[in-house]
């Protein structure tokens, strides 16, 4: 039996609020947050989990590393580069300046030199052009999905989209496109099977009630076998011939040809194999914010950009911002995830392993986000007990790394090396606390 009650020596709120960190803090981080933490040093200290005398340097501590947010920045060891459990594309310097910069009032829908009011968005979807000359016009939307419900909507409403059986695909969350077509009001018109859809399907199925054509790029999964799909550029004829818009939802977001993932479609190639529109996203593999594309002939983009459906899907200005400094910048860290020299990656591993005492393997990294299915990133990772992974995600900064086979995995594809002495750091942090 303790005679002296420990949580007589706990400092009051009012004290802490009182002292000049804290004060700052507030105007920083907002009364409500600072308060929570002060409550939660204080409820340490009653549960006996937490010495009296060190809740105002644990509360000091906390709010020397809190923000505003509850999101954590997070280290990606997974080696997958479009992680969507991570946000998916991590932003370009030049995406965060632009985005920081657009962040207060901003030129966003008004002509600086006229004082009149302008197109929203004209700065992305000028440099959506200069780097793809194969569009005519592009309209930003606020993501892929959004992108496909617009393009389906407008051309489509009461009538039919011809689509084929083997690209009517769930892409993830359950998220299935078929649904999302249904929701629009138009009509499915399935055409062929599983695993084989010829010409012929298409044009059986054409006609006054067709809206249009929509190729999807299965960008998840691989049919392999006894298959046959049709190309854009054999049913751009057929298009032609009934009059209806041929859409292609290439998902990746990727605006040319990339060597390293040939079976990507691309915004370029799918345009001047006869796509009308296409449609993709601003954050898989063209490294940018979470935004849609449509990208394509301007009299559609004229026609999707005036259906009303456009103001409920439109982008926000700090998207804007950022998919077109993404765009027209240096390559994002996406691109360079994707094409770092497995060489340079290995160098990375030996020297972060040798620092403590682990062990480097070969090991693939993932395209990811449901793109570039069963293509291997050649890679290496370091290799560490299982036991390290739970310290790694609970530790500052966090790292998630891939727990595989018994053993917790560091590949350093999608860690920008400026980022390897704090990899490090948290990597004896969490050594250090699994003991
Ligand atoms: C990812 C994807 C979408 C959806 O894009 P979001 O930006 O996630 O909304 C649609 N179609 C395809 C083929 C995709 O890969």
């Amino acid at each position: 039996m303790s005679q002296i009650d420990p949580r007589r020596g706990i400092p009051r709120t009012d004290a802490l609020l009182t002292l000049p960190a804290v004060a700052e803090a507030r105007t920083r981080l907002g009364d409500h947050v600072v308060r929570a933490l002060v409550r939660d040093a204080q409820d340490r200290a009653r549960r006996g989990d937490l010495d009296p005398e060190q809740v105002k340097s644990s509360l000091l501590e906390q709010l020397s590393h809190s923000s505003a947010t509850t999101l954590r920045p997070v280290l990606n060891a997974t080696g997958v580069v479009v992680h969507t459990n991570l946000g998916r594309a991590p932003l370009s310097k030049a995406a965060v300046d632009a985005l920081v910069a657009a962040s207060g009032y901003v030129d966003v829908e008004l002509d600086l030199t006229t004082g009149a009011r302008s197109q929203r968005g004209v700065a992305a979807r000028a440099a959506l052009r200069a780097a793809c000359p194969a569009a005519e016009d592009a309209l930003v939307v606020n993501n892929g999905a959004a992108a496909l419900v617009l393009a389906t909507t407008a051309l489509s409403a009461g009538k039919e989209v011809v689509v084929s059986r083997g690209e009517l695909i769930e892409i993830g969350a359950g998220f299935r496109l078929p649904d999302l077509i249904a929701s629009t009001g138009a009509a499915l018109r399935e055409v062929g099977t599983t695993n084989r859809t010829h010409l012929r399907d298409y044009a059986e199925a054409l006609g006054p009630q067709t809206g249009c054509i929509l190729k999807v790029h299965p960008s998840n999964f691989a049919v392999l076998g006894f298959t046959a799909a049709v190309g854009l550029r054999e049913l751009r004829p057929l298009a032609s011939e009934y009059g209806v818009p041929l859409v292609a939802d290439l998902g990746s977001g990727l605006l040319g040809p990339d060597p390293l993932l040939p079976e990507e479609p691309d915004a370029a190639t799918a345009l001047s194999d006869g796509a009308d529109v296409v449609t993709a996203s601003g954050d898989k593999l063209l490294g940018g914010p979470q935004a849609g594309m449509v990208l394509g002939r301007a009299e559609i983009i004229t026609r999707l950009a005036r259906h009303p459906l456009a103001r409920a899907v439109r982008a926000d200005k700090l998207a804007l911002a950022a998919l077109e400094a993404t765009v027209a910048g240096a390559a994002a860290p996406v691109t360079q995830a994707l094409h770092a020299d497995p060489d340079h990656l290995r160098t990375r591993a030996e020297r972060l392993a040798a620092a403590v005492g682990a062990g480097v393997v070969a090991h693939d990294g993932r395209v990811g986000g449901g793109g570039a299915p069963g293509v291997p990133l050649r890679g290496w990772a370091v290799r560490l007990p299982e036991a390290v992974a739970a310290a790694l995600r609970t530790g500052e900064p966090a790292v998630l790394p891939r727990v595989h086979d018994g053993a917790c995995l560091l590949d350093l594809r999608c860690v920008p090396p400026d980022d390897d002495e704090r990899l490090l750091a948290a990597v004896r942090a969490a050594l250090d606390r699994i003991g």
